[in-house]
Order: structure tokens, then C-alpha cells, then sequence
């Protein structure tokens, strides 16, 4: 069976440290203004029953994804396990894929091509897990092949009340928050 890449990000665990956030910037080496994934903090309710949700974000790497259909050029692919991927020779940085993700994963590199989460596929390759992955202190994040029904990613997914974001957007997320 064809492997399906995923992500699940454990909102109970995380605590917003943003190690993710550096781990990615160090090992791929990313301009100053540039980010493969992010924290977001949604507060939700009236004081004094707030509720707080944190979540690391990046690209979901969808089943159905907008912006390689909207890539003129042909840069924008789908790889091996469904990850989503940019070739950064065939990318004109036309800027249609930001325009196409409504999730807001991609941005613009300095040397003029378009920039987004691989999956740290160049570590899965090699049998490690993505950078935020391994280095997340709270191990918040798990990344596996669904197409696996053992791996950690689909018993998490059996296990547990999780939800992707946008669903209604139609471009089936690749990445799961546990609730
Ligand atoms: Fe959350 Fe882990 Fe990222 Fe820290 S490293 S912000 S705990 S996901
Ligand atoms: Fe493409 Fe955005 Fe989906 Fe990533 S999140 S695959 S950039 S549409």
C-alpha cells in the first residue's frame, strides 16, 4: 500500500515553547524572516472561564492540495507519502501557491523561490524523525505513515478525539491536533 505521511500535534501537551519553531529554522537552514511552522495560542470564551488552546502549525500537506493545482509551473508537486513539495529550480515565485493555501504555509525565500514545511523528509529518508518532532521537549509531536494501521500516528488517531483544521475547505489536512 502507498505510504500516507502524517502529523498529529497534541494540544493537551504542548506549552508553547516554540522549540519546533527554532529546530526547523536551524536544521533547514531558513532565512531570518523565513518559518516552516509557527505556534498559534487561541483563547477562547468570556473571563473568568477562559479556555486556551496551543497548537504548532505548518503545512498539512493535503490530500487534496490547492496550491499544486495552482502552481503554473509545475514546482509544486506531491512526493513520496503524499508529502507536498516545491522544486525550487521549476518555481518562478509567481506567488499563485500562497495565494491557493488558505492555511498560510507557505512564504517568499530571498533568493525569490517559494518556502514551505518537507515533512524534514531528507530526515525521514534516513530514518529520523522530523526536526520539531524530535526536538519538541513535551513530545507533542508525532509524525508516521497512515497507511500503517500499528504506526503511532494511527493508533493516536483511533485513540483519541482529534480534529484537522478547515475541514469544510475540502483539501483533506494531513495534520491532526489531539484534543
Ligand atoms: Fe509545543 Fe513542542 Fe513546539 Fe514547544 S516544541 S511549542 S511544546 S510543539
Ligand atoms: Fe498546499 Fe497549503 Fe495544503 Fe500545504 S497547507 S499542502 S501549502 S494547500
Amino acid at each position: 500500500m502507498k505510504s500516507r505521511y502524517a502529523m498529529t500535534m497534541d494540544t493537551q501537551r504542548c506549552v508553547g515553547c516554540q522549540s519546533c519553531v527554532l529546530g526547523c529554522k536551524a536544521e533547514n537552514d531558513l532565512p531570518e524572516h523565513g518559518f516552516r511552522d509557527w505556534v498559534v495560542v487561541e483563547t477562547r470564551g468570556e473571563f473568568p472561564t477562559l479556555t486556551q488552546e496551543i497548537r504548532s502549525q505548518r503545512c498539512n500537506h493535503c490530500s487534496e492540495p490547492a496550491c499544486v493545482t495552482a502552481c503554473p509551473t509545475g514546482a509544486s508537486h506531491v512526493a513520496v507519502g503524499g508529502t507536498v513539495l516545491v522544486n525550487y529550480d521549476k518555481c518562478s515565485g509567481c506567488k499563485a501557491c500562497i495565494a491557493a493555501c488558505p492555511y498560510s504555509a507557505r512564504y517568499v525565500h530571498a533568493k525569490g523561490y517559494i518556502d514551505k514545511c518537507t515533512f524534514c523528509l531528507h530526515r525521514v529518508q534516513r530514518g529520523e524523525a522530523p526536526s520539531c518532532v524530535d526536538i519538541c521537549p513535551t513530545r507533542s509531536l508525532t509524525f508516521g505513515d497512515l497507511s500503517d494501521p500499528d504506526s503511532e500516528v494511527s493508533q493516536q488517531l483511533r485513540g483519541r478525539k482529534h480534529k484537522v483544521l478547515e475541514p469544510e475547505r475540502g483539501l483533506e489536512p494531513n495534520l491532526y491536533f489531539l484534543q
